[in-house]
Formats: structure tokens, C-alpha cells, sequence
């Protein structure tokens, strides 16, 4: 399946000539135009990847990139008009993956684009919060999580997880059968869960079930409870 992006630009033809050049090179491109727009589509179609307008109407770029990457682990290439270079570091300490200075290239955003891809199925390892203590690994159904190191293992096998997917399936892991509702799982690495966003847990544990389960559409490990949240099967394997 051919990767997603979501084009976040208020200027209409720059919009649409990014998103016609990402489509015929195969990427299925849809675009908004400011930033309210850009978080819905984030949270309701996680894209695969945001290409972000800095200088946006209503909610500013950066509000826009700061929740993003707070919230989800969906890599972001920010766009911004020349001389706007405290806006560029800024930029980077919300955590955003690349930067390109406009007029670019359409073909040198494609290439940062598929550098970022490839990058992604990485694990970071530099989001989320590690508030759990330390310890011996914690073993739930098919998966071991060691803390320590960070990995996780389903049925021996090492998968890769971010950092914020880590922790809410540690969080998890840790009480197995016990079902956590979405604002529970959001605490698990974020200080301050708050209402409204209760919806990205989905996104996390959509992206979690992708790297753990054999198959993510019918779940065996970590399971949906309708109409209350999640759990981790119990026992041991
Ligand atoms: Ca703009």
C-alpha cells in the first residue's frame, strides 16, 4: 500500500502542486488548509507522514506540529518562507523530523519524504515518557517488555516500538486482564492527559497492534473493550 501524506498548506496552488507531484509519484496526497483542519485529519486518518506550512491561519504551524508529536509518533517535514530562522529552531524542539526552506524543490521534498519513510520503521526512542521505574522484565500472554533495555518481545521475537508505545503497552503489560480506559493510557506518557484527545490512544494502539500482532485487524494480545478502552490478555505462554 502505497505511503499517505497529508499536505498542510494555506496557499492553494503551492497546496495543490505538492499534492499533484506527490500523487503521481505514487503517494496518496490529501490536503488541508490550516491548522484546525490539519489535527482533525490527523487524528481521524492518521497520515503517514505531515508536510506542514509553518505560517498558518487559526492555529499556528508549530501549535499544529506540538501536538502532533506529542500526541502521536506520525513524523512531520516542516515548510516555512525564508528568514523565519528562530521559527526553524523552535521548529526542531517541537520535534519535527525535517525542515525545507520555500521555494523548494518539489523533487528534493519528495526525496526528504521517502528518507523520513524509510527512517520510521526505526525506533526512536526519544519521545514519550520514561517515568517506570526499572526492573525485571514484565511478561503478559505472548509479550516480555524489559524496561531496562527497552525491547519488546512477542513470542520471543523482537519487535520495535517507540518510545510513547512502549510505555502504554508497559502500562498495560503490567496489570494484564485489567482494562484501562483511553484518558488512563494517555497518562501513561503525557503529565497532563486532557479531555478531547482521548481519540489518539486509538492511533497509538492502532500503531502498536501494526507491530505486535500477527494479524492487527483481530487482535489476540492487546484487545479492545467495547465502549470502556483496552486491555493486554492475561496469562502466561
Ligand atoms: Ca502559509
Amino acid at each position: 500500500m502505497s505511503a499517505s501524506v497529508l499536505i498542510v498548506e494555506d496557499e492553494p496552488e503551492l497546496n495543490r502542486m505538492i499534492s499533484d507531484f506527490l500523487a503521481a509519484r505514487g503517494y496518496r496526497a490529501s490536503s488541508v488548509f490550516d491548522g484546525p483542519a490539519a489535527l482533525r485529519a490527523v487524528f481521524e486518518h492518521p497520515p503517514d507522514i505531515v508536510v506542514l506550512d509553518l505560517n498558518l491561519p487559526a492555529l499556528g504551524g508549530l501549535e499544529v506540529a506540538r501536538t502532533i508529536t506529542s500526541e502521536t509518533d506520525i513524523p512531520i517535514i516542516v515548510t516555512t518562507a525564508r528568514g523565519e530562522e528562530e521559527d526553524r529552531l523552535e521548529g526542531f524542539r517541537s520535534g519535527v523530523d525535517d525542515y525545507l526552506v520555500k521555494p523548494f524543490s518539489l523533487p528534493e521534498l519528495a526525496a526528504r519524504i521517502e528518507a523520513i519513510l524509510r527512517r520510521a520503521t526505526r525506533p526512536t526512542g526519544t519521545r514519550g515518557g520514561d517515568e517506570l521505574a526499572d526492573g525485571p522484565p514484565v511478561v503478559a500472554g505472548p509479550l516480555r517488555l524489559d524496561q531496562a533495555r527497552r525491547e519488546a518481545f512477542v513470542h520471543g521475537k523482537p519487535v520495535s516500538l517507540t518510545a510513547v508505545q512502549f510505555a502504554i503497552l508497559m502500562r498495560m503489560a503490567r496489570s494484564p486482564g485489567r482494562v484501562f480506559t483511553r484518558l488512563q493510557l494517555l497518562e501513561s506518557f503525557q503529565d497532563h492527559a486532557f479531555d478531547g484527545y482521548e481519540r489518539t490512544i486509538d492511533v497509538h494502539i492502532k500503531n502498536i497492534r501494526r507491530r505486535i500482532e500477527a494479524d492487527p485487524h483481530h487482535p489476540r494480545i492487546l484487545e479492545t473493550v467495547r465502549g470502556v478502552g483496552y486491555r493486554v490478555v492475561g496469562g502466561r505462554t
